[in-house]
C-alpha cells in the first residue's frame, strides 16, 4: 500500500497565506493533508542561478540582504495555526541563502549543519506554538554531515536522490534494500527518510496528465512524496487546472500529514518484523 505525502516548499515571512489558501483550495476543501515546509528566517536576496529573484519572495518585499523571521504575529504564522489539524509545518532549512558552494546545506559540516537546523526549528516552532518534526534541505541539498545532523534532530526527512555516498557505512544494508524495494522509505536511527522522484507537477503540466503522472510517482512506493510549489499556482484568482485535477486523482487515497506517515512507517516496520 502506498501512502501520500503533498509537500509544498518556501512559505515564508513575506507570504500571503490567503494567496496560498486560493492556489490550494481544491486541496484543502477536499480535507487533503498539507505538509508545508516553511523557511523560518528567509534571506531576502535569495536569488535564482540566473539572478532572477526567487519567487517564493513577496515582490512587495524589500531587495536587500537582510533575513526575516516568521514570528508569532505573521500571517503566515497565523494561518499555519489556524489550519493545524490538516496542515503541517516542516522546517525549510534556516535562510534558504545560498550558504556555500550554491546551497545551503549541500557543503557544511555536521556541527554547521546541526546549528542551523537547531535555529530553524526553534523559530518555527515559537511562531506556530508547537513541536515541529520534519526537516526539507533548500533545493534537496544535503552533504553528508547535513544528513547526519537531521537523522538526529528530526523524524521525517524529506528529500530527493540519495546515494551510498552520502551515507554512513553503518546504513548501507537498509540503501540497498530500498533500493531492491524502491519503496522511497529508509529508516536512519528515529528518523525517517521519504524521498520523491523529482517534481513534475509544476503549472506546466497539462491537466489531464496529471492522474497518471501521480501513479507513476506512487509505483511501489510505500510512501510517495508529491512536491509542489504554492508559487507556481497563485497567478490567478481562480484554482489552477493542475490543482484541481491533482485533488481528483488523490480521491480516495491516504494523504497524510509527515508526523502521521512516521508513525505509519513505525507500524509498517513492525508489521515487516
Ligand atoms: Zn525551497
Amino acid at each position: 500500500m502506498t501512502i501520500f505525502l503533498l509537500r509544498d516548499d518556501d512559505a515564508n515571512a513575506t507570504t500571503d497565506p490567503q494567496r496560498l489558501e486560493r492556489a490550494y483550495a481544491p486541496l484543502l476543501d477536499a480535507g487533503h493533508a498539507l505538509n508545508l515546509s516553511v523557511i523560518p528566517e528567509v534571506a531576502l536576496d535569495t536569488r535564482a542561478p540566473d539572478g532572477v529573484r526567487e519567487r517564493f519572495l513577496s515582490e512587495d518585499s524589500p531587495d536587500d540582504d537582510r533575513v526575516v523571521p516568521l514570528t508569532a504575529d505573521a500571517p503566515m504564522a497565523r494561518w499555519l495555526r489556524a489550519h493545524r489539524v490538516n496542515v503541517e509545518p516542516l522546517v525549510h532549512g534556516l535562510t534558504h541563502r545560498r550558504v556555500r558552494a550554491g546551497t545551503e546545506f549541500g557543503a557544511l559540516d555536521e556541527q554547521a549543519a546541526g546549528a542551523r537546523m537547531d535555529r530553524g526549528r526553534k523559530l518555527l516552532e515559537a511562531a506556530v506554538h508547537g513541536a515541529v518534526s520534519g526537516f526539507v534541505a533548500p533545493w534537496d541539498a544535503m552533504s553528508n554531515g547535513a544528513i547526519v545532523a537531521a537523522s538526529t534532530r528530526f523524524r521525517v526527512l524529506s528529500t530527493s536522490w540519495l546515494d551510498r555516498s552520502k551515507l554512513p557505512v553503518r546504513w548501507w544494508g537498509a540503501h540497498y534494500a530500498e533500493r531492491l524495494r524502491k519503496s522511497e522509505t529508509l529508516r536512519l536511527g528515529d528518523a525517517w527518510v521519504v524521498r520523491h522522484r523529482g517534481g513534475p507537477i509544476g503549472a506546466e503540466l497539462d491537466p489531464s496528465a496529471v492522474a497518471s503522472v501521480v501513479d507513476r510517482l506512487a509505483h511501489r512506493a510505500e510512501v510517495c512524496v508529491i512536491v509542489l510549489h504554492h508559487w507556481m499556482f497563485w497567478g490567478s484568482s481562480e484554482p489552477h487546472p493542475v490543482v484541481k485535477a491533482l485533488s481528483r486523482a488523490l480521491t480516495g487515497k491516504r494523504v497524510y500529514r509527515a508526523a502521521d506517515a512516521a508513525h505509519w512507517l513505525d507500524g509498517a516496520l513492525f508489521d515487516a518484523a
